[in-house]
Formats: structure tokens, C-alpha cells, sequence
């Protein structure tokens, strides 16, 4: 009996060590891990420099109470990450995970409203589905019925449009005409809940656990921005999952060149090796907040100088390694294999993503879209399979939280050939093993 509880009770096996892309658990099993974790360890594990870098700030001081002290690591990490933003996103407020990031952007996006007379405007618009953390606030705005139904007493219901599944709705991705429709359903929102009672909108730029890799349409992203503008809406940009070089770029608004006011990082951030995360604003909403008195917020480990150490170290690696150059290439490899194996087995519907955060979906018919029945668990069942083989993959139910199931590859953006060809092995092994188990 374990006195651990996570989601459930199940037991895993104990890790023991984790080098590179590879896990080994207590019997000397070895795993390659497909998903980085959870989409985190972006330069794999156990990188020696970041562990050196560590070293020395251990041996300098582990904590500074963010009321006492600034710390040499904290300030270089803020001025690097603002260097690494578009112009004018240059306040660094730190954290130690997404969820807190989220909140913390939401939080300062109303205080700026009450800063500058608007202060009837405290809705925050998201998506659905969508998922932007696990705290009362960051549910909030996340679009997965089976997390937040618990909660709903408990929340307020802040306003959604549907994410922009064209592939579901037979619409070409690459039209502009689709980015246009969906990001017109965010005009329409923002209408019909009165423009001035509207804070914010917040989206995953490529979306994560919650869409499976889902892309923007084109156009989409250029629209959403010009409507937020329109009304005065701030964007906030979800990079818990999509920044430090996930999609083959620093950011991933990166690739559409649109602006936020807000970005929020995390699990790359600290790549596994710290709890770390950051929310950056534009110097615009900050100032007017700090000379109304201050940020009425704050977490005890913001700033971490520990934390802050390993995040300047691994932003390095990612630099030194050239580790955005590499997502983008082995993501266009990795997704032409998935189109292959889509290609091979009629049970995967849907194969998509950018840079090394990839995904595909499982459906019981390619041409109605319809899902595998709920009762198969196929996300679960899939990932277990694959995970008894030494592979390690993501997974959710992707429609609404309720049905249809992806499955996330998303190895760290160290991965080369070799470790390419071992993820497709064994995902075409796991899948003629799943289709041979619904069949019979
Ligand atoms: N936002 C996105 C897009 C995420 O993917 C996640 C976690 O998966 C979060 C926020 C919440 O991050 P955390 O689990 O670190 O609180």
C-alpha cells in the first residue's frame, strides 16, 4: 500500500534514472519516453550543463523570499525571456507552474482594467475544448467537461467558443476563409456578452492535451488578433505547452507573427529539471497596475533562484543545441511517419501538428468522423499497450472532454533518426496489437 494519490491509485514502476531520451525504471527496464513527460523535458534528461548550472547556484543560495532580494539568476532569466518576446512584452512575472501562470495572467489583465476605468470588464472568453490548468481560476476557462463538471458550483462560468477542429467540420485548413469563420465566432461572443464586460481571450496556439496538436486554421490566428484589438480585448497566449522550442520555434506565436499582450510558459521552461513558469506581459498592462498601487498577487517560490538558474541553462541548451532547428525538422519527419502508418491502419482518422508536438486520433469511420465507442477507452488502452513495449506516449479523450481519443508523440527536441525509427516501431507494433485486441 502506497500512501501516494494522484488521479487514481494505480501503482507504476519506480523510476530509477533518466539519461537523454531514455527511462529506466527499478527492474532495469528501459523506456524511451515519446511525450517528454508530460510535453516538459524538452532537452532531455539529465543534460549536464543544466545540472552543472544547478551545482553553482546550490553552492550560492537556494532561496531568496522574493521581498527580501532580487537574485542575479531570476533578473538574467526575466531580461533573457523578455529578449526572446516580441517588442514591448518585457515584464517577467515568475511562477512555478502553468496553472499558476494562467491565473496570475488573468488576474493582472483585471487589475489593468481596474487601473484604466474599465472595470466592468472581468470576462475572460476561451475555447472548447481546451486546457489551461487545474487551480478554480484556470478551470475556469478550460473547455473539458469531465474536469471542470465537478467544479461548476464552484467557478464562474466564463464564456467559450469551439476551437477550430476543421477537420472535423470538412473544412480546408488552409483556406483562409476557415480561420476567418472560426475566429468570427469569437466576434460574435464578445457581442453577445457585451464587449465591455470582456477582459480577455485565451487560446493554446497549437493546442495541447486538450485538442491533440490541433493547428490553426489559416488566417485564424491574424483575425482573432484584429477582433481583440477591435473590441479591446486582450490575448492571452497558453505556451504552458507550446513555448521553449516545442513547435520548432522559441514561441509558437512565432509562426503567425501575432502579438499577445500576455504569453504564459511553463512545462519547457524548467524542462523537468525545476517547478518554474512565467507569465509576460506587455510593459502597457504592467505599468498602470504598479502605479495603482501593485499586483495584488504572488506566490512564496516566485523567482526561485534555484528554479531560475536551471531555466536560464536550459534556454542555453536550447540555443547551443540548436534545439528549435532540430523540433522542425524531426517534426516533419515524424509527421510524415504518422501519415504512413494512418496510411496502413484505417483506425487512425487524423494525423496532425507542429514541430515536435504531434498527434493522432483514432476514429471508427474515417468519413462520418465518428469516434471509437467510449466504452474501448481507446486513449488509455493504447497508451499501456505502447508503455508494456518501452514507449511512452500522451493521451486524452479530445472531443468535449467526452468522446474521441488522440494520442500526443511529442519526444524531447533532442531526438535524431535513430530514435525516430524506435517511436514508429513501436507505435506500429502497439497499434497491430490494439486492432488485433477490439477486433477479436
Ligand atoms: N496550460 C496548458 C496549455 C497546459 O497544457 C497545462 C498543463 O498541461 C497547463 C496550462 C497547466 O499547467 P500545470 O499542470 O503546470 O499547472
Amino acid at each position: 500500500m502506497s500512501n501516494l494519490f494522484y488521479q487514481g491509485r494505480g501503482r507504476k514502476p519506480v523510476l530509477e534514472q533518466a539519461r537523454g531520451v531514455y527511462m529506466w525504471d527499478r527492474d532495469g527496464k528501459r523506456y524511451l519516453d515519446g511525450s517528454s513527460g508530460a510535453m516538459v523535458c524538452n532537452i532531455g534528461h539529465s543534460d549536464p550543463n543544466v545540472l552543472a548550472a544547478m551545482r553553482r547556484q546550490m553552492d550560492k543560495a537556494t532561496f531568496g523570499y522574493r521581498l527580501h532580494f532580487e537574485t542575479e539568476a531570476s533578473e538574467r532569466l526575466a531580461a533573457k525571456l523578455a529578449g526572446l518576446c516580441p517588442p514591448g512584452l518585457d515584464r517577467v512575472f515568475f511562477v512555478s507552474g502553468g496553472s499558476e501562470a494562467v491565473e496570475s495572467a488573468m488576474k493582472l489583465a483585471r487589475q489593468h482594467a481596474l487601473a484604466t476605468g474599465q472595470g466592468g470588464r472581468c470576462k475572460v472568453i476561451s475555447r472548447t475544448p481546451s486546457y489551461h490548468g487545474c487551480t478554480l481560476g484556470a478551470l475556469a476557462v478550460t473547455g473539458y467537461a469531465t474536469l471542470t463538471a465537478p467544479f461548476e458550483p464552484m467557478m464562474r462560468d466564463m464564456p467559450k467558443v469551439p476551437a477550430p477542429r476543421a477537420y472535423l467540420d470538412d473544412l480546408n485548413p488552409n483556406d483562409p476563409a476557415t480561420g476567418q469563420y472560426y475566429a468570427d465566432m469569437l466576434d460574435a461572443k464578445i457581442r453577445s456578452e457585451g464587449p465591455d464586460s470582456v477582459l480577455a481571450f485565451i487560446l493554446e496556439p497549437v493546442g495541447g492535451a486538450s485538442t491533440g496538436a490541433l493547428v490553426p486554421p489559416a488566417g485564424y490566428m491574424q483575425r482573432v488578433r484584429e477582433i481583440c484589438d477591435r473590441h479591446g480585448v486582450l490575448l492571452i497566449m497558453d505556451e504552458v505547452m507550446t513555448g521553449a522550442g516545442r513547435t520548432g520555434r522559441f514561441f509558437a506565436a512565432e509562426h503567425w507573427v501575432t502579438r499577445p499582450d500576455i504569453i504564459v510558459m511553463s512545462k519547457g521552461l524548467g524542462a523537468g529539471y525545476v517547478p518554474l513558469g512565467a507569465m509576460i506581459a506587455d510593459a502597457r498592462l504592467v505599468e498602470p497596475v504598479l502605479d495603482a498601487g501593485g499586483f495584488a498577487h504572488g506566490f512564496t517560490y516566485a523567482g526561485n533562484p534555484l528554479a531560475c538558474a536551471a531555466g536560464l541553462a536550459v534556454i542555453d541548451e536550447i540555443e547551443a543545441q540548436g534545439l528549435c532547428r532540430n523540433a522542425t525538422v524531426m517534426g516533419e519527419k515524424l509527421l510524415a511517419r504518422l501519415a504512413g502508418l494512418m496510411q496502413k491502419h484505417e483506425i487512425i482518422g487524423d494525423v496532425r501538428g507542429k514541430g515536435l508536438l504531434c498527434a493522432f486520433e483514432f476514429m471508427a469511420d474515417r468519413d462520418s468522423k465518428a469516434p471509437l465507442p467510449r466504452r474501448l477507452n481507446a486513449y488509455q488502452r493504447f497508451v499501456d499497450i505502447a508503455y508494456g513495449q518501452g514507449l511512452i506516449v500522451y493521451s486524452r479523450r479530445t472531443r468535449d472532454g467526452i468522446e474521441g481519443d488522440h494520442i500526443l508523440v511529442c519526444p524531447p527536441l533532442i531526438v535524431n533518426d535513430t530514435h525516430l525509427d524506435e517511436i514508429v516501431d513501436g507505435l506500429e507494433t502497439s497499434l497491430v496489437h490494439y486492432t488485433d485486441e477490439i477486433a477479436g
